[in-house]
């Protein structure tokens, strides 16, 4: 199936943020979407947003942190409309800091969730795009995985075991199934509270409002990727504010 009208598209990280404004951008376009995320509030309040305007969403609460949670999502989009489309392993989250602050538990935290609930992502949807034989992974890098700086360690090496790990899924996939990734540079959205730093924290959201880009835009970029025949796949997206260096 070309184009976007019609997909069946499951989002992780739905609930806010890049995820959120993805969500509402594909249904706009008549894809169905499923959104996963922990808050249950936002998820049905972002779903409820998404039917009055005339779009089909639905949701369930996923902490990618847990596999069968994953697997449930995936499971949950099967059930409804019995297919999946595309899966946008989105959720993530930033609690960045110096090497020597051995703020492990972060390091952790950014593991079990930015490379983990990937993989769970992967192990949960290749299955079944292998029985249908298509099916499109879209991943969620950072620029922070292009340009390391000093407090991005940790995060840029979390998306850079994903960025490894599309390449290499890329390549197994074969000729029907699709991988994408896309690094976003400062984005306007809630990521900063992930930030358990509170100096970095006040850092990053002033970074923010000096030059963060809408998820909207975002959001367009994957739609670019998801929108194109089946044949081709757009591998790698990188989109920042003009002003980032
Ligand atoms: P937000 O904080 O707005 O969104 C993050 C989303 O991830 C939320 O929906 C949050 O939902 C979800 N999430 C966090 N932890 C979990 C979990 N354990 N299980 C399920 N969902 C979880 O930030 P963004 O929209 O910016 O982040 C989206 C992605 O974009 C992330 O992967 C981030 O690393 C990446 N990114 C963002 C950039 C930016 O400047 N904003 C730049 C580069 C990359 P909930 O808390 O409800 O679970």
């Amino acid at each position: 199936m070309t184009g976007i009208a019609g997909k069946v598209i499951a989002i992780t990280g739905a609930s806010s943020g890049i995820g959120e404004a993805t969500a509402r951008h594909l249904a706009e376009r008549g894809a169905v979407v499923v959104l996963g995320a922990r808050r249950f509030d936002r998820l049905e309040m972002a779903v409820a947003s998404i039917a009055s305007q005339g779009g089909k969403a639905l949701c369930l609460v996923t902490d990618v942190r847990r596999r069968e949670d994953v697997a449930r999502l995936v499971e949950f989009a099967m059930d409804r409309y019995g297919k999946l489309d595309v899966l946008i392993n989105n959720a993530g989250i930033a609690p960045i800091s110096r090497l020597d602050d051995l703020r492990v538990d972060d390091w952790e935290d950014m593991i079990d969730v930015n490379v983990k609930g990937v993989l769970y992502g992967i192990a949960a949807a290749l299955p079944v795009f292998r029985r249908q034989g298509f099916g499109h992974f879209v991943n969620t890098l950072s620029t922070a995985g292009i340009k390391i700086v000093p407090t991005m360690a940790v995060y840029a090496g979390s998306k850079n075991a994903v960025r490894a790990i599309s390449e290499g899924l890329r390549q197994e996939a074969g000729p029907s199934l699709r991988v994408t990734t896309i690094s976003p540079g400062y984005v306007d959205t809630e990521l900063p509270s992930s930030m358990t730093d509170s100096s970095l924290r006040d850092q990053g959201e002033l970074n923010m409002k000096a030059m963060a880009i809408p998820a909207s835009a975002i959001a367009e970029a994957i739609a670019f990727a998801i929108g194109q025949p089946d044949n081709v796949d757009v591998g790698e997206i990188v989109v920042r504010p003009t002003a980032q260096a």
